[in-house]
């Protein structure tokens, strides 16, 4: 059944048009949309022209989103959130990124729950918004709903490599095994091979030692985290026992963090197997560096130049190492395109300390292995031709979170930044995005003098698609369903893992 909040009924509509009457509701020509202003008659004294109600909407339901719309219900004391998330359920990579065995992670959660429990903000789940066809929104319609359009929708792609081989089945993005062992709907059917010993990772980042560690964490740890009950089963037959992080540069630029680098040395029935070599330079250079990074390298050297380490190997099951100064160039192959090992290049690191690139030498050599996982970063796409999009950097342009030629637009987390920083650093610039977006309002160069419909015109266009946004109560319906399967599992929850399913659990 479709509720329709029915204020406006309209067939359809091209331009971003609205205009303001004091009639009922009235029909348009496709060129503009009228609004009865009787339906938003609140108003505000904060903004320098006497202003309705603002609508601000926000795409995307991670961390940036949720921080971002609890920034503007706090300063702001009239205006209205609708949050549109293309999955039925909220919170982004907090949900589908952050690797199940740091749930302390997760408690950022309960601060997201808190915010949408305002009355003033709307989770519209299961909706996908860019250019218009088959079941998006087009983000065209939204700016001519919304007083404010944010842009928090992510980095939802990898980068890649472009070396030959890199297609074959087992060459695995690490985004998509996360997205596997998190139960992400559009990865549950991942083709991947852990019938292998060895395991190469391109990349030093941490997201390069969360899939490390998850491979080499053994099952009954992991059976206490929420990884889905049929990744566990999969990762039972795992024969995983070595995994190198390849990096192009040297061990003073690796990019995982000290607790991270903790937590592989600590790993149960698994060793370090690092070459001392790579260490013993290592020690000079930290003096020089500022105390986090100083700290992390500290722990490196003294791991790295332990000498029970590297020889030592006969007591554990497992191990993992890290290989310097190597930039894949070709996955090699059998004649049944099993994956036997990768060409690297041996690099060498020119341009001024700390900034240091690799260059690649002739030199090359083959490390073995029979799965490759691509851990390179991730990568935004622009969802619209309408916004400007750096293709290099993968980020849309802006100053200050104001998307730079289009008024009433902003952005807010990875899809502005890059893909990199923890949910710590979203959080300042979600936090940064409402303030520019409440300031905007109160200095007038937001215009919201104008009436705006907000969801009530979207829910229309969604009636008209067919469909059915999936609401905060229903998500926190399946939340409890999830919690309830897992307690009954000795886990967190069981994550349900088709949107199918978790539709139908949502009485959709
Ligand atoms: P996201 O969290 O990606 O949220 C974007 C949202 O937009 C998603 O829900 C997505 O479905 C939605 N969306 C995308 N396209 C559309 C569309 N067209 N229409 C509607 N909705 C759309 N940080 C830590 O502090 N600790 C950690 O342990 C940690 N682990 C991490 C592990 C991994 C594997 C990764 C990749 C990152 C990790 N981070 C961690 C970093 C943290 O996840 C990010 O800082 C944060 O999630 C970025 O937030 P965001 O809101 O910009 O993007
Ligand atoms: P990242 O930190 O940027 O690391 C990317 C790694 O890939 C770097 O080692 C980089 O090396 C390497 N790389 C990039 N391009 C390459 C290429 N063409 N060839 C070879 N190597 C290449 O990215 P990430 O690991 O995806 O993490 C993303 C963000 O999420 C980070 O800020 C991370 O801290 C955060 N995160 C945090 C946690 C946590 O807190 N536990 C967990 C996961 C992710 P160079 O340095 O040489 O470029």
């Amino acid at each position: 059944m479709f509720r329709t909040r029915g204020l406006l009924k309209r067939t359809s509509l091209t331009t971003n048009t609205i205009q303001t009457s004091t009639n009922t509701t009235t029909t348009t020509n496709s060129n503009s949309i009228t609004i009865p202003s009787s339906t938003n008659t609140n108003s505000t004294t904060r903004g320098r022209k006497a202003s309705k109600v603002p609508h601000v909407c926000i795409i995307g339901s991670g961390p940036a989103g949720f921080y971002t719309a609890q920034q503007i219900l706090k300063s702001h004391a009239s205006a209205r959130v609708d949050m549109y998330e293309r999955l039925p359920v909220p919170f982004g990579l907090v949900r589908y990124g952050v690797a199940p065995d740091h749930p302390e992670v997760k408690n950022c959660i309960n601060t997201f729950t808190q915010t949408a429990s305002n009355p003033r903000f709307s989770f519209l789940g299961n909706v996908s918004v860019g250019v218009d066809g088959g079941s998006v929104i087009p983000l065209t319609q939204l700016r001519s709903a919304y007083h404010a359009v944010v842009m928090s929708y992510g980095a939802s792609r990898d980068r890649t490599l472009n070396i030959p081989g890199e297609c074959l089945p087992n060459v695995v993005s690490a985004r998509r095994l996360v997205g596997w062992y998190n139960g992400l709907p559009e990865d549950t059917d991942l083709d991947v091979d852990l019938g292998v010993e060895s395991v190469v990772v391109v990349g030093q980042g941490n997201v390069a030692v969360d899939v490390a560690r998850i491979l080499l964490t053994p099952l009954d740890a992991l059976r206490k985290t929420d990884i889905p009950e049929a990744v566990l089963n999969r990762l039972s037959e795992s024969r995983v026992r070595r995994v190198t992080l390849v990096g192009r540069r040297g061990p003073q630029h690796v990019a995982f963090t000290i607790k991270e680098l903790r937590e592989m040395i600590k790993l149960p029935g698994c060793q370090p197997h690092l070459n001392p070599q790579h260490y013993t330079h290592l020690r000079d250079i930290i003096p020089d560096l500022p105390r986090p990074r100083k700290r992390l390298l500290e722990l490196l050297a003294k791991t790295g130049l332990d000498p029970a380490n590297p020889n030592n190997l006969t007591t554990a099951q497992r191990t993992w190492s890290l290989s310097f100064l190597r930039s894949p160039i070709q996955v090699l192959a059998n004649e049944h395109q099993a994956v036997t090992g990768i060409k690297l290049a041996i690099n060498r690191l020119e341009g001024e300390p700390g900034l240091e690139r690799a260059v690649t030498n002739t030199e090359t050599e083959v490390m073995e292995c029979g799965l490759v996982l691509r851990s390179i970063g991730y990568q935004g796409v622009s969802i619209h031709p309408s916004i400007p999009f750096n293709d290099n950097t993968a980020t849309i342009q802006h100053i200050d979170s104001r998307v730079m030629g289009l008024e009433g637009m902003y952005v807010s987390g990875w899809i502005g930044t890059g893909p990199v920083g923890v949910i710590l650093s979203t959080m300042t610039s979600g936090f940064s995005t409402g303030k520019s977006v409440v300031a905007d309002m109160d200095s007038g160069r937001l215009d919201i003098s104008e009436d705006k419909p907000g969801q009530d015109y979207i829910r229309d266009l969604l009636a008209q698609k067919g469909i059915r946004a999936v609401s905060f109560n229903e998500w926190s319906t399946l939340n409890r369903h999830e919690e309830t399967e897992g307690a009954r599992l000795g886990k967190p929850r069981e994550k349900v893992t088709s949107i199918s399913a978790m539709l139908k659990l949502m009485n959709h």
